[in-house]
């Protein structure tokens, strides 16, 4: 074994060879279905572990669980302080288990071990030490009114921030734990009960998350983790009657399958969707920080990310010279497993998406569209692809228009920033974007005018507690994150006094 291959914990093996149930009433619950899932390690397709198959019988139980945690009303009327004391030790008990988190993340999901360690524990405890701070920060308003009757009568009215009941978090495996996080954090400081649902790809790092919510002192039934396939399961807790809001990451049309449900019944929904995020890099942007900043943007988590720079426009001046740079860097970087800390680019997370992504790959060959590839990594049964630009790709290409979620990355000449602007706001989506200039006022001029929730000016895929996230167009509705984070789970009551 080499010095840079990771030695697995004795408590990460212990894991993988249980036999996971459902995470219900704050204790694991066997499935009604006995068929399992297998978990498998995408960097040599081999079986690690499986998961129960939840039957919608299963995620009623889950929901009628939350919904009775709900309704006792003992997390949601605790005292603020105290609720944020739970969650922060529930952070605590995350960071004493990152190692173990981390090594869970890259065998299910495949990505560095650098990486696990670094953004996906680094962030997750970020963002559970902000959101626990926000618990105590729960306010409504007073508010004067104006109402003329009866004469003389005087009013006071305020509004309070109110849970909305049982949540529904699904979950895709790009990030399964960070993810997750965001859908289970905000519940819980809001007051709120949740059912959430990790894709059935990446099931591993939740299940044992929901342990050590248990284990911080969440009650039981308000935090549960049901596991399946999201046509039987996931669609079973979406479409739950006591479910009152869904936040949901993953495919636009997994999205508006839920959008559409979710409307007969009126419940809530978050949607963060898919993005074909664009990058601008006008003729004054200093080529070594356009590399070094796009290759992350681009490369991270081998382009699983949904905010990844998957379009960048060139001005004509520095194509040539960023273009041949670009080709250095990624024929520089090594390709192969995640538990090895000295690759740079692992396996997609699964035989289906290397398939998908392959497709992409195959098209544009045919089209004869130039490829600069990369390393092709292992040939082990691993679902690695060569990390690939695309140069100056035909427009018809179907990877110009759609979401890739693999490590392609299209570079085109632009005559000018206003070519690369128009080209940028073509597409249906509007998730993030990002402009490279040394110009402020070309910085703010393209940011305003850019369609996207997120743009960044010289920096790419920087995301920030504190910094809201969300979609424009075909890339969702909602923002995650930031101050006003919990009013999406939070009712807004106003009370009216007569005095
Ligand atoms: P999906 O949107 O199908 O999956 C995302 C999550 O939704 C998973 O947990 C999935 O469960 C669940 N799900 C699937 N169908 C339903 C349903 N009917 N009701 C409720 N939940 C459901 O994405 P895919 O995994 O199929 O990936 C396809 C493409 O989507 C990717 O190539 C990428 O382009 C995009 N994507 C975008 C993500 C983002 O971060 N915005 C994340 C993941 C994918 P299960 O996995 O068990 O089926």
């Amino acid at each position: 074994m080499s010095a840079t291959q990771v030695t697995l914990l004795e408590s990460v093996k212990s894991f993988l060879a249980r036999a996971h149930g459902l995470y219900i009433d704050g204790r694991w619950q066997a499935s009604d279905a006995a068929a399992r899932l297998t978990v498998f390690n995408p960097a040599d397709g081999k079986a690690i572990s499986s998961s129960a198959d939840a039957s919608p019988g299963d995620v009623d139980r889950a929901v009628s669980s939350a919904w009775r945690a709900f309704s006792a009303r003992v997390w949601a009327d605790m005292l603020p302080a105290i609720r944020e004391r739970i969650l922060l030790r529930f952070a605590d008990l995350v960071e004493q288990n990152a190692e173990e988190l981390a090594q869970l993340e890259t065998l299910e999901q495949g990505k560095s071990i650098n990486i696990s360690r670094a953004f996906e524990l680094g962030c997750t405890l970020n963002w559970m030490r902000y959101t626990a701070g926000l618990t105590t920060k729960i306010s409504g308003r007073t508010l004067g009114l104006s109402i003329p009757l009866p004469e003389g009568a005087r009013y006071q009215a305020w509004t309070r921030k109110e849970p909305v009941g049982v949540v529904a978090g699904i979950v895709p495996w790009n990030f399964p734990l960070l993810i997750g996080i965001w859908k289970v954090m905000p519940a819980l400081a809001a007051g709120c009960s949740i059912v959430v649902k990790p894709s059935e790809t990446t099931p591993l790092t939740l299940l044992r998350v929901a342990e050590l919510a248990t284990e911080a002192g969440v009650p039981d039934g308000v935090f549960n983790v049901v596991t399946g396939r999201g046509a039987v399961c996931g669609a079973a807790l979406v479409n739950h009657p006591q479910v009152a809001k869904v936040s949901f990451t993953g495919s636009t049309a997994t999205g508006k399958a839920i959008a559409r449900s979710a409307a007969d019944r009126l419940t809530r929904v978050t949607l963060e969707l898919g993005g074909k995020n664009p990058a601008i890099v006008l003729k004054d942007a200093d080529p070594a920080q356009v590399v070094e900043g796009l290759m992350t943007g681009s490369f991270l988590n081998q382009g699983q990310v949904c905010a990844a720079s998957s379009r960048i426009y060139i001005e004509a001046p520095l194509f040539e010279s960023l273009t041949s740079a670009f080709e250095q860097a990624v024929k520089g970087l090594k390709v192969g497993a995640g538990m090895d800390s000295a690759m740079h680019i692992n396996p997609l997370v699964s035989a289906m998406q290397q398939k998908k992504v392959s497709a992409f790959l195959e098209e544009a060959r045919a089209q004869n569209a130039e490829l600069l590839s990369g390393d092709a990594g292992p040939n082990n049964g691993g679902y690695y692809i060569a990390p690939t630009l695309v140069v100056n790709p035909d427009p018809a290409l179907r990877l110009v228009r759609e979401e890739v979620f693999g490590p392609v990355v299209n570079l085109v000449r632009v005559a000018d920033a206003e070519e690369a602007l128009r080209l940028a706001n073509d597409t249906e989506y509007g998730l993030t974007a990002s402009v490279w200039t040394q110009n402020v006022g070309k910085a703010l001029d393209y940011s305003a005018r850019l369609e996207a929730g997120t743009v960044w000016v010289n920096t790419h895929t920087l995301i920030d507690p504190n910094l809201p996230f969300g979609g424009m167009k075909q890339s969702g509705t909602g923002r995650d994150f930031g101050p006003d984070w919990l009013d999406a789970y939070c009712e807004e009551k106003s009370v009216c006094v007569r005095y």
